[in-house]
């Protein structure tokens, strides 16, 4: 392996990972063998703690596989903010707008930062990566591992059978519409969030879900909330008509509060499942109880936007900067190094890889290694780095 580190401004830090020796692959492995540009953002709290051992992993397949990964990590969130000024900076996008994918931590944290009014907010980083680079399919798939039945607070049956997908869209709806304000007014305090959707916003995502509900199980499920809001009949109307041009595919519409129940009463019903912003935000923290902790979740962000090889996208665990276990080599780094993988699949094209990263999970965890948030009588606890150590050698096995 060589690897090789430099600086590029303040902040930003590359360094190369590859293996030379290309004819050391087995023949089940990828023939195909290329250089890719990572940009590395891993935030605040333990977002720089799972990214750590997301990059572990992503060594270890480019040693077994010949792959190079170029990796240049620079600051976001309050880490930026304090050294920077800004949540993210312009060299920091531009560094993001030249990189095949995104490996994003978390933002967040710091009581003084928070606050919708607050003008230095760490989430606006991730506002404006998913504004500015049009990332507005994310995607959270919610498939159980097989060893973790027992290990979730809801029951093995209930949990059998679970493999969904969930495609929330991310760059419209109440988390963006404007205004969006605390205001002052003679009676007291008055507060105001905009939930707009336009139709074409709305047709888009539909149309993702029902893409990549073709190569699942053929069933989509639009969430809404249309018995009460405008932007949800709009919602409907929509996806009634987009799903027409796909008569290969089902769908059915279920209202939110519907929704929640039916993820932890039936989950095995649900394929892909479509909804807004907020909506999709609150139901995949749900989900994610399904695959045992928040910790076990990954996200990938796409656009249209393509690459050299692929689709660009932005990929981060969907849980935040978790604040109370900060430092403590407590997190579970399986939702950062998951993500790792989607990375491979959707953003280069490499599926074998991917594949390798998700194997050696399951491996990790069927040999009975948890962290914390996963502890199991009869298991053994590990903490965030040897976590990793163990997934990262599983890979290279
Ligand atoms: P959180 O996801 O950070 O934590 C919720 C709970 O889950 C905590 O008890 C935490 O310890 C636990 N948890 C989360 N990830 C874990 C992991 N990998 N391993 C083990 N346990 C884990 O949510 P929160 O506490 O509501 O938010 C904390 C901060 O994170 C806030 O500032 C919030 O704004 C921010 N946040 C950021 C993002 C993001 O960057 N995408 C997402 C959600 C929250």
């Amino acid at each position: 392996m060589s690897s090789s580190i430099k600086m590029h401004g303040q902040s930003q830090v590359c360094e190369k990972f590859t293996r030379k020796k290309h004819g050391e692959q087995s023949p089940q492995e990828s023939l195909h063998v290329g250089t890719y540009a990572i940009a590395v953002l891993p935030g605040d709290g333990i977002g720089p703690e799972v990214v750590e051992q997301a990059v572990r992993v992503l060594q270890s397949v480019g040693r077994r596989f010949g792959h190079t990964f170029e990796l240049t990590r620079a600051m976001v969130g309050v880490a930026a903010i304090e050294a920077e000024g800004e949540a993210i900076s312009d060299a920091t996008m531009e560094l993001c707008q030249r990189s095949d994918a995104i490996l994003f931590g978390a933002v967040g944290g710091l009581p003084r930062f928070e606050g919708p009014n607050s003008k230095k907010q760490p989430e606006s980083a991730l506002f404006r990566l998913r504004k500015e680079l049009e990332l507005y399919a994310n995607l959270r798939p919610v498939k159980p591992f097989q060893a973790l039945l027992d290990a979730s607070t809801i029951k093995r049956e209930v949990l059998e059978g679970t493999d969904l997908l969930v495609v929330r869209e991310l760059t419209g709806g109440l988390y963006f519409g404007k205004p969006s304000e605390i205001r002052e007014t003679a009676q007291g305090l008055e507060a105001v969030d905009t939930l707009f959707y336009t139709e074409a916003e709305i047709a888009r995502i539909v149309r993702t879900a029902c893409e990549l509900a073709r190569s699942r199980k053929k069933k989509v499920t639009s969430v809404d909330k249309a018995n009460v809001l405008s932007s949800s009949r709009l919602w409907r109307r929509v996806a009634d008509r987009v799903a027409a041009e796909y008569p290969d595919i089902t769908l059915e519409h279920q209202l939110v509060d519907s929704c929640a129940m039916q993820l932890i009463r039936w989950p095995r019903q649900f394929d892909v499942v479509v909804t807004e912003n907020m909506f999709g935000d609150i139901l995949t923290d749900e989900a994610s109880m399904l695959a045992g902790s928040l910790g076990m979740l990954p996200s990938a962000s796409l656009g249209t936007r393509r690459t050299a090889h692929g689709l660009f996208g932005l990929y981060e665990p969907i849980h935040g900067t978790a604040p109370d276990i900060t430092g403590q080599d407590k997190a579970n780094p399986i939702a950062a190094i998951l993500t790792a993988a989607l990375m491979l699949r959707y953003s280069f094209n490499l599926s074998a890889e991917a594949d390798a990263i998700e194997a050696a999970v399951e491996r990790a965890i069927a040999d009975g290694y948890r962290t914390l948030d996963l502890r199991e009588e009869g298991k053994t606890t590990v903490g965030t780095k040897e976590m990793g150590r163990i997934i990262a050698e599983a890979v290279e096995r």
